[in-house]
């Protein structure tokens, strides 16, 4: 496979081409527990940052959170310069995202208001032709709908054009398929905290992928 097997890439964000200094994540929930009244031990951080499957919902049902609240109050603690500094390239992705052929857009569940930055601070927003960060209004990952206004932006819906999204979760995995295209699942992290169902005996290596890999590079 190379940067010409398809017509169009779609690439997940957080986790796929980028990722996090690990101490960001604590020093969020720390300051999100505080704003809760509670306490995230390092696992529990982990869990709802990465968000696997249910395992973020399930989680705050078990802490006895609100889900808008716990968005409203974690919305609130991201700051844009912070999350733009602890936020580093992957080195394959550098290599990898420049000299793909055809329209490459990104598909993200993280906000606007961090993205745009983001992009800014690592100069690479100029790596893509379009950029749509979920909203209720947009639908998420699994839906198709964010990768399909994606697909509009870059003129290649429903045209016969074949093309790819690549992405670190399931709910990568389950958008590509529901809006047609091939997926690959690119696996970075071992979740070293996490329970071991969530790291790879479960969702992750039954999730369907067209292709799994662990670098870039192998494409
Ligand atoms: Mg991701």
């Amino acid at each position: 496979m190379n940067g010409s097997t398809y017509d169009f890439w779609l690439l997940d964000l957080d986790g796929t081409l980028v990722d996090i200094e690990q101490s960001y994540i604590y020093q969020v929930f720390d300051g999100v527990g505080e704003q809760l009244g509670t306490t995230f031990t390092n696992r529990e951080a982990e869990l709802l940052w990465y968000g696997i499957g249910d395992a973020r919902g399930d989680l705050l049902v078990e802490k006895g959170i609100d889900q808008t609240q716990f968005w409203d109050v974690f919305h609130e603690v991201e700051q844009p310069e912070t999350r733009a500094d602890a936020t580093y390239l992957y080195d394959d992705a550098s290599s990898f995202v420049p000299e793909l052929d055809g329209p490459v857009g990104v598909v993200t569940h993280c906000q606007e208001y961090l993205t745009a930055p983001v992009l800014d601070a690592l100069d690479i927003d100029d790596w893509f032709d379009t950029v749509v960060c979920c909203t209720d209004e947009t639908g998420w990952k699994p839906d198709p709908a964010p990768v399909e206004q994606a697909m509009r932006d870059l003129g290649v819906a429903h045209n016969g054009h074949v093309g790819v999204l690549v992405g670190d979760d399931p709910q990568d995995i389950g958008a590509a398929h529901n809006a047609g295209l091939d997926s690959i699942h690119v696996k970075r992290r071992v979740y070293e905290n996490l329970d071991q169902e969530l790291r790879d005996d479960g969702q992750f290596s039954s999730m369907g992928a067209d292709k799994r890999i662990t670098s870039l590079q192998e494409l």
